[in-house]
């Protein structure tokens, strides 16, 4: 008797066809081994919000009871293998109120299996990853986070690289001929596609983890209300008012205090603070209430609420006033308003560090024209995800900006 168990969590809307055509390729690579399987999604992700964490499970069994009796719980509890299909995801998923942070590979049985698709290598994904009481192993998949949307999907190989991964990791389970036979005979129906699954068998590779190694952090997490505390009937408390900062010079806006949001952000902006004209666009649609009104009458985005939606980018008139930068190459929360004022030259540098980082690193949440992704497949190397086309990104349009 054996079986399989995977999660592939992403994001929200941006990696759901992504998610769902990796579930429903292993369930047809188990069936080309003579195994039984079942592809769904978390009841809990649904309906499914921009960019928040959510999760796929496949499970597959070598007999019908037994996948029967893996189908009679809610969701699994214990895995052995995790797919991450965005590398930021490895700071921690946060997916509704209450629920606390939680580690990436919280699931994962002793000697589980954590696949990530990233450019990053193990050491700088592990300053993320939060440690585990047991040893597993983490395997990187190199390229880029691929998303698209809800009603397209992008065609760069990611589900088809992440089955043949997976031929690897559970070889006793999916064989890689399996894998390339229900590649060959579903929809995808390509060569091409065959070969992009056997190029990732071949060429993964295994970092074993120990229990000493990741991220030292505690992950945060929230006291649930007990039902004495709860109020009566159906209610929702208004957002209160928030609070005057430094002596009334400043203003933070009253948060939700048991959802952090920023789990849901695979890019921040990051803000040339000398460039602001302080018109107060970014500070009135931002959609989360993210600025604190600082007492020079500047706007600092708060990275414990950003959800990264770029809004903030595509408003500021100014060019390069605010950027929007990869959240993998962050490693706190930390105000950036607090950091310019404390030294101006060496935030500077820093605010140049990062933006110059951003034409490796460039991201976007998907589909903004029709012929995008071709244009994007035919201009670069597809495991790479192609040449990123920057037309259109919110912010990217310096010549739409006015000052
Ligand atoms: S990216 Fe900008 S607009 Fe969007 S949530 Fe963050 S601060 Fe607000
Ligand atoms: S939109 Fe740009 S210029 Fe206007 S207040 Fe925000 S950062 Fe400053």
């Amino acid at each position: 008797m054996a079986h399989l168990i995977c999660e592939v969590v992403y994001r929200g809307i941006f990696q759901k066809n992504l998610a769902s055509r990796i579930t429903r390729g292993i369930v047809l690579s188990a069936r080309k081994s003579g195994r039984r399987g079942i592809a769904f999604g978390r009841y809990g992700d649904s309906p499914q919000r921009n960019g928040i964490p959510a999760k796929d499970y496949a499970i597959v069994a070598d007999s019908q009871e037994e996948l029967e009796q893996h189908m009679a719980r809610y969701e699994p509890k214990e895995l052995h293998v995790t797919i991450c299909v965005d590398d930021t995801l490895c700071k921690g998923v946060e997916s509704w109120a209450w629920y606390g942070l939680q580690p990436i590979n919280r699931l994962l049985l002793p000697d589980g299996h954590l696949l990530v698709t990233s450019t990053q290598p193990a050491a700088d994904l592990l300053k993320d990853i939060h440690r585990k009481d047991s040893a597993y192993n983490l395997w990187i998949l190199p390229g880029k986070a691929s998303f698209s949307g809800l009603w397209v999907y992008k065609e760069d190989h990611t589900e088809v690289r992440v089955l043949g991964a997976l031929a690897k990791i559970a070889s006793g389970i999916l064989s890689l001929d399996a894998v390339c036979q229900a590649i060959r005979e579903a929809e995808w129906g390509s060569e091409l596609k065959v070969e992009s699954a056997r190029r990732a068998y071949e060429r993964i590779e295994r970092r074993p983890v120990r229990i000493t190694e990741g991220n030292p952090d505690t992950p945060y997490s929230f006291e649930m209300p007990r039902w004495w505390e709860m109020r009566e009937g159906v209610s929702i408390p208004s957002i209160p008012v928030g609070k005057p900062i430094e002596g009334g010079k400043g203003y933070r806006p009253e948060r939700n205090g048991v959802f952090k949001k920023f789990t849901t952000r695979t890019m921040r902006p990051v803000i040339d603070f000398d460039a602001c004209v302080k018109c107060t666009l970014c500070w009135l649609q931002c959609p989360d209430s993210c600025f604190d009104v600082m007492p020079d009458g500047l706007y600092d985005a708060n990275m414990e609420a950003c959800c990264g939606c770029g809004v903030c980018e595509a408003v500021c008139p100014v060019d390069n006033c605010i950027t929007m930068v990869n959240e993998a190459v962050f490693e706190d929360n930390a105000s950036q308003w607090q950091a310019w004022r404390k030294d101006k030259d060496a935030y500077r540098v820093w605010l140049a560090a990062k933006i110059q980082d951003r034409p490796q690193v460039v991201r976007s949440h998907g589909f903004r024209y029709r012929g995008q992704y071709e244009e994007e497949l035919a201009g670069g190397p597809l495991e790479m995800g192609g040449r990123p086309v920057t037309a259109g990104i919110p912010g990217e349009n310096a010549e739409a900006k006015v000052l």
